[in-house]
């Protein structure tokens, strides 16, 4: 198998940021001036750990492509870390949305949109009711509260290096076997130690272990990990998860808002799930800001029995602008008009291809590499066979030469999801925009070997 030369990576990696630099000069001044008035000079914190010294400042972007301020033209295989996996700016939404802003966007007030949201939700995932939030984030939040309230319980159980947005109870992380606060979890209001149960995916002992005591109000999961690169369920572990939860009264919550990769109805629809709620932001109104949390009859009924009017505003739950105008109408348009079977079904095959092509060039070469698909999203790995879950594939990642991969991609127009080696297709990708990416991989594994 082929190994890698690390002082061969560090030289290479050099060449890749002075290449960067030099082909970015406008978006390099953009950084300098936004560090005199931008908290570590940018806008969201995120943003200081893409691969280049600086980030790329973006004009403009349609479909699967976007320009940079230097006239750059990229393939976005990142798409907003999946907020835009619609594509930008789909032609077939941009009415609606544009529409519904000349009309009006928030009002505290229902559109008739709402209903058809809720309905198309009903049919899509199955769950009976359903709730609107601005992000996967909050939907998580409120999804919590609601069990912890129908429950009476007071813990909450997550899987190792799961991701769920800012969530305060998800930044939790085993080591050695003991639950401990995840790295760089900032100013923490309560030690997640207390509040929560972390264990590591597909291990049913565990699950069972931890559910025994009846103290957990519910089990928080995406239905295959996503943000520790992609680790599937190991067959069985869904019946098992489903069955333990109803066993010992505990609310299963499926995070949907990466897995919608997986086909129109999710991970839920494809794979037969049967959860007591649904939680799913970032693309559902392709790129307006927009989430959606729903539950089963049963449990809205029991929500529904404790719900006091002279509260129902100020219970924790809610938010000025979620169920806005605006969202609801991209909301609609998305759901009616670009996230459809036929999209998925393009999106998926070229994710396929994608696979291969990344596949091929490991094959090639000798790499110990893997790489994994769900869906629309794929992943490549720098450990020879797949992680069974969150432990394994955090000891796998490898900062110096992902950093390698992803910048030798951008500065031949690729844009990767940062923090793992994920690309996610738009609906408007082309199989040229897939085999460029199978080339530019070939070509930085050639060079990071010594074999052009
Ligand atoms: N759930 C999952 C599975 C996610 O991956 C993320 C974000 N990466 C979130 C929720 C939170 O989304 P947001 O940051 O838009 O609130």
């Amino acid at each position: 198998m082929s190994q890698i030369d690390r002082n061969r990576l560090r030289q290479i990696l050099i060449q890749e940021e002075e290449r960067f630099a030099a082909i970015h000069p406008k978006s390099k001044a953009l950084a300098e001036r936004a560090r005199r008035s931008l908290l570590a000079g940018v806008p969201m914190n995120w943003m200081v750990r893409w691969a280049g010294r600086f980030p790329v400042f973006v004009t403009e972007a349609k479909g699967a492509h976007f320009r940079c301020v230097d006239g750059h033209d990229y393939i976005d295989f990142c798409l907003g870390d999946t907020g835009a996996m619609t594509g930008h700016a789909p032609e077939a939404a941009m009415e609606a949305i544009t529409d519904r802003i000349r009309h009006g966007v928030t009002f505290m007030l229902p559109t008739e949109d709402a209903l058809w949201v809720g309905e198309e939700l009903q049919r899509r995932f199955g769950l009976a009711y359903w709730q609107m939030a601005l992000t996967a984030t909050d939907a998580n939040r409120f999804a919590l509260r609601l069990a912890r309230a129908v429950t009476g319980r007071p813990k909450i159980l997550v899987f190792n290096w799961c991701y769920h947005g800012t969530v305060d109870e998800s930044f939790i992380t085993l080591e050695n076997g003991r639950a401990r606060p995840r790295p760089g979890n900032t100013g923490p209001q309560v030690d997640p130690t207390v509040t929560t149960k972390v264990i590591e995916w597909n291990d049913v002992p565990a699950l069972e272990a931890a559910l025994a005591p009846g103290d957990v109000a519910a089990v928080l999961a995406e239905p295959a990990l996503t943000n520790i690169g992609i680790v599937h369920p190991q067959p069985g572990f869904h019946d098992a998860l489903r069955e333990i939860t109803l066993r010992t009264g505990t609310l299963l919550i499926i995070d949907e808002t990466h897995t919608i990769c997986a086909g129109p109805g999710g991970y839920t629809r494809a794979y037969g799930l049967n959860p007591d709620m649904l939680t799913l932001g970032k693309p559902i109104a392709a790129g307006v800001p927009a989430a959606v949390y729903g539950l089963t009859e049963e449990l809205a009924a029991r929500v529904q029995a404790m719900s006091e009017y002279a509260t129902a505003d100020t219970g924790g739950i809610g938010g000025t602008l979620a169920g806005n105008a605006l969202s609801l109408a991209a909301m609609r348009a998305t759901l009616s008009k670009v996230l459809t079977e036929a999209a998925y079904h393009r999106m998926i095959a070229l994710a396929e291809r994608f696979t291969a092509g990344v596949q091929g060039a490991i094959r090639d070469f000798g790499l110990p590499w893997h790489v994994n698909q769900l869906g629309c999203r794929a992943e490549y790995w720098f450990c020879p066979d797949a992680p069974k879950n969150g432990g394994e594939a955090a000891a796998a990642v490898d900062g110096e030469l992902e950093r390698y991969m992803h910048l030798a991609a951008l500065n031949r127009g690729i844009l990767m999801t940062p923090f793992h080696n994920m690309a996610l297709i738009a609906p408007q990708a082309s199989e040229a925009d897939v085999d460029h990416h199978s080339g530019v991989f070939r070509e930085s594994v050639a060079s990071l070997l010594g074999r052009e």
